[in-house]
């Protein structure tokens, strides 16, 4: 969006008019045909349209162009007023530095520093402003620690206060206790649970030792059975023998 042509100081040659706006232009951009527009003027009129909005040729995003040099020297010595003209600034500048101007100029509304305000301010007027403002805060003579919102100063109370934090910690410490004491069961009832499997896994091994110990303890009393029944044979050949 161009600007507003009755803010130039003199006479502001036609080519350098944005043929959309018909303000001067503003961050400009240049079509094959020489025709120059605003970069935001142009880019919204080539959403709908494929042409120039002057002479009807075709023209494309890809196809504009920075505007010639000496265009561009031209544009940047304009000189035109302030855009807080109206509220005080008597400004004029050129083109080129208008922005610069702007942003430090003392009639430009900024917003209040102050958290919770929304109130928006002249730049010289905010000392005056801040000094008055309702979100503005000090902290508590007191010694309390407390910032405190001027409109409140009348309200504010160190002991309650005080207590109310107390009371936030106090809460906030007890759910704190509460999570670390249900971490603990939980952990502990898992090696618990863990131990129980392990003693029963112990006590099947034992079981099973245990059986297998009575069949050795069998199979022992079998070959000890067995060889006493060998031994009698050959006692019994030995005196086979002897009588023989
Ligand atoms: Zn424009
Ligand atoms: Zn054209
Ligand atoms: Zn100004
Ligand atoms: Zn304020
Ligand atoms: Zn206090």
């Amino acid at each position: 969006m161009g600007y507003d042509i009755e803010r130039f100081v003199g006479y502001v040659n036609e080519g350098l008019l944005c043929s959309i706006c018909r303000g001067v232009l503003e961050d400009p951009l240049q079509a094959p045909c020489e025709h120059a527009f605003c970069s935001t003027c142009i880019h919204g009129w080539l959403v709908h349209h494929s042409n120039c909005p002057e002479d009807r040729q075709v023209v494309d995003v890809s196809l504009l162009r920075p505007l010639y040099r000496y265009m561009k020297n031209d544009l940047n010595r304009l000189q035109l007023h302030c855009k807080n003209r109206e509220s005080g600034c008597q400004m004029v500048c050129s083109l080129e530095s208008i922005d610069r101007h702007e942003k430090e100029c003392e009639y430009s509304l900024i917003p209040c520093f102050n958290v919770g305000c929304t109130a928006q301010v002249e730049r010289r007027s905010l000392d005056a402003h801040l000094a008055v403002c309702e979100y503005r805060s000090h902290e508590c003579p007191n010694g309390c620690g407390y910032f405190i919102l001027s409109a409140e100063d009348i309200q504010h109370n160190c002991v309650a206060e005080l207590r109310t934090e107390l009371e936030l910690l106090r809460t906030e410490m007890i759910c704190r206790v509460e999570e670390a004491k249900h971490e603990m069961e939980s952990r502990l009832d898992s090696q618990r649970r863990h131990m129980v499997q392990k003693e029963s896994v112990l006590l099947n091994q034992i079981e099973e030792l245990k059986s297998q110990m009575s069949r050795l303890m069998s199979d022992v009393c079998s070959l000890m059975a067995a060889e006493r029944q060998h031994r009698q044979e050959l006692e019994q050949a030995e005196l086979e023998k002897r009588e023989l």
